[in-house]
């Protein structure tokens, strides 16, 4: 009787240790590359141990240029907390917070009110989400604008602009397929040529679905230093624009 090696649940190859995730799922052998350095291997189950060694081999020049990407990123930001005299990003400029017993003008939670970020005191565990309603509304509103501005230039226009929460890998995406187009509310926190770059961008891609060749030929035409803004952008975190 042959016993069964049980599964391995890591994997190191020469200074890198991967954690494996096996899966009955999976049909494919997926790599992930966390911002903190963390390295994941997934698995189908049953992939004998060698053919994993062999993919993550050839997977690891590519798992080196993200982990020193991610190096030159630095540590990302600490979380805000929202207390006094924090400081908060806004169209790449940074605005301080002041706590405030009743906030002025429309009275809203949270705002940007001459030249400073007011929030409510009091509202604790509720100021983020106080702070991203603001934020999501003003981006739609610069956004769409934005959007208005580029249709005509870029020769496409959507059928929906959205602008919502698109996770930690994405700025923007575009459906072609339902002309729509969707964007990170945290765009709002980067200079406005660079959330210029993302809607041409994406609008762009409702003529060209991929980035071939044709596509960023479409792009040079509207923003001819579309690569400065790319490299910019990059260098603001690891999301991408896809
Ligand atoms: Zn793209």
């Amino acid at each position: 009787m042959r016993l069964r090696a049980a599964p391995i649940d890591s994997l190191t190859m020469d200074d890198l240790t991967f954690a494996v995730r096996w899966s009955k799922r999976r049909r494919t052998i997926g790599l992930t590359v966390g911002r903190d350095g963390t390295l994941r291997v997934l698995a189908p189950a049953r992939v004998p141990a060698r053919k994993l060694e062999s993919v993550v081999r050839a997977k690891l020049p590519w798992v080196r240029r993200k982990l020193a990407e991610f190096e030159a990123l630095g540590p990302p930001p600490a979380p805000k907390r929202f207390v006094d005299g924090e400081r908060l990003p806004y169209l790449g400029r940074s605005y301080a917070l002041a706590l405030v017993d009743r906030p002025s003008g429309s009275g809203a939670p949270f705002a940007l009110r001459r030249g400073r970020f007011e929030l409510s005191r009091g509202l604790d565990g509720e100021a983020r989400a106080a702070a991203v309603a603001w934020y999501t509304a003003r981006a739609q509103a610069l956004i769409e604008a934005d959007v208005q501005r580029y249709a005509p230039v870029v020769g496409a226009s959507p059928d929906a602009v959205v602008v919502r929460d698109l996770g930690k890998r994405r700025w923007g995406v575009c459906e072609a397929r339902t002309r729509s187009v969707s964007f990170h509310w945290e765009l709002v926190l980067l200079s406005p040529d660079l959330i210029d770059y993302v809607v041409v961008h994406e609008l762009a891609h409702l003529h060209e679905p991929n980035h071939g060749p044709r596509f960023w030929r479409r792009v040079e035409e509207v923003m001819p230093d579309w690569r400065a803004r790319r490299a910019r952008l990059a260098a603001c975190g690891p999301r991408q624009v896809v």
